[in-house]
């Protein structure tokens, strides 16, 4: 049992506010922090019971949000705001002394560029401070982590091939709009693309591998090769893989919106003089675009994101398939957001819950993928993500 601060109040936020506050055995007290303490307020309104507490917080500044921490004296912070505040969030943990949980890695604001040195730096500070930082714990991170350490634990003596397929068929009837935050999605899906291959790290340009990959119970979708930061972690973690991709499906619409959006300078991350007053034209775009958060009334359809992995088991090659299909429907019904939200909070919070019981809890730095995967893989079941597997098929790849 053990209090929990949650910082960021998106769509993600709203879904790890409802799974853990439904978690009554396991989180005494729980606060929902974010920089507009309305959006706390009506998530807490609408979960209702008095279960959770509010506040204000800019998670940038460090010295308020140790004041928060001090205050609060939370067991574990849930980071759900943005990829740019990891860094100051785990600042501040460190020194109100406070384990740290997130799902997307630091990424600097001045430039599309996420990687995990920048987090694995505070391994040593954590462990001499005796706190855990548990890292990329969402679905694409997180449960695709998982999913590869539950593989390694019980299906193969050693893993070559790894590929994560992430397909999202869902439809939410607007022309244009993104799943989670607009300007971190934008920045993600414009990069080149990059995959792992025998040691190395291979680049390509931006979408320019693709085929129709088949997902279960949805039929074929073109799926492109994107780089995806658990590839980096995980090709680390796991040293016999020789080949690690990720795959994820766009729609033809989605993607000429997004080449107008880059060719008309909407995508820029530097500021531009307008009005005489500096803006970035991607921050201004995600002002105008559709709140992901505010989607899922009108979504229809699956998720259906997974591993497929080829490798030796007891000498014999095997391949495998693991893989959640999540209804934006469903999510919606229970959350009042849709699926991506959804898969994103409920491993969060599972990962939350880990902590609290000491089943992931080991001073440092750590990936989901270094953690047992058996007690995460039966919560999954439980909390609203069930899990298929498949043995010795075609994996198509
Ligand atoms: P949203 O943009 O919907 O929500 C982000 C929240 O963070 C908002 O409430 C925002 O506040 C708050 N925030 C932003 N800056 C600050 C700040 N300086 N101080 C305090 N709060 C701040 O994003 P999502 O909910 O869609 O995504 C949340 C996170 O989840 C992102 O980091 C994203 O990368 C990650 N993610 C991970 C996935 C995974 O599978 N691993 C998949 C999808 C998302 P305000 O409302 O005022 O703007």
């Amino acid at each position: 049992m053990g209090k929990v601060l949650i910082i960021g109040a998106g769509g993600v936020g709203t879904v790890v506010a409802h799974k853990i506050a439904s978690l009554t055995t396991v989180f005494t007290d729980i606060m929902l922090a974010s920089r507009t303490k309305s959006k706390c307020d009506a998530i807490a309104d609408k979960i209702g019971g008095g279960r959770i507490k509010t506040a204000q917080v800019d998670a940038d500044n460090v010295p308020e949000l140790v004041k928060l921490l001090k205050s609060f004296k939370p067991d574990l912070v849930v980071n759900v705001a943005l990829p740019y505040q990891d860094l100051h969030i785990m600042d501040a943990c460190l020194e109100a002394g406070v384990n740290y949980l997130d799902t997307a890695n630091y990424e600097p604001p001045e430039e599309a560029h996420f990687e995990y040195s920048w987090q694995w730096a505070y391994h040593d500070r954590f462990e001499k401070a005796g706190l855990t930082a548990i890292l990329g714990c969402g679905f694409d991170p997180g449960v695709t982590s998982i999913y590869t350490a539950y593989a390694a634990k019980h299906h193969f003596d050693e893993m070559h091939f790894l590929d994560i397929v992430d397909c999202n068929a869902g439809d939410h009837g607007k022309a244009f709009a993104t799943n989670f935050n607009p300007e971190i999605n934008i920045r993600e899906v414009t990069q080149k693309g990059k995959y792992y291959e025998n040691g190395q790290w291979v680049i390509t340009e931006p979408h320019q591998i693709h085929k129709p990959l088949n997902y279960p119970g949805i039929g074929p979708k073109e799926s492109y090769v994107i780089y995806h930061e658990e590839l980096e972690s995980l090709v680390k973690n796991f040293p016999t893989i020789k080949r690690a991709r990720f795959w994820m499906t766009f729609g033809q619409e989605y993607l000429t919106h997004l080449r107008v959006i880059q060719n008309i300078g909407m995508a820029r991350i530097d500021p531009v003089l307008y009005e005489g007053k500096e803006i970035i034209p991607i921050q201004f775009l995600k002002a105008v675009l559709p709140n992901p958060g505010d989607l899922g009334e009108n979504y229809t359809g699956w998720t259906s994101i997974g591993c497929r992995i080829k490798g030796i088991y007891n000498g014999n090659e095997r391949s495998y398939y693991i893989w959640n299909n999540c209804s934006h429907e469903a999510a919606y019904k229970e959350t009042g957001t849709q699926a991506v939200s959804y898969t994103t909070g409920v491993p969060a919070a599972i990962g939350a819950m880990m902590f609290m019981k000491a089943l992931w809890k080991r001073p440092g730095v750590w990936n989901v993928e270094q953690f047992d995967p058996d007690p995460f893989m039966d919560e999954l079941n439980r909390l609203g993500l069930p899990w298929n597997e498949k043995f010795d098929i075609d994996l198509e790849l």
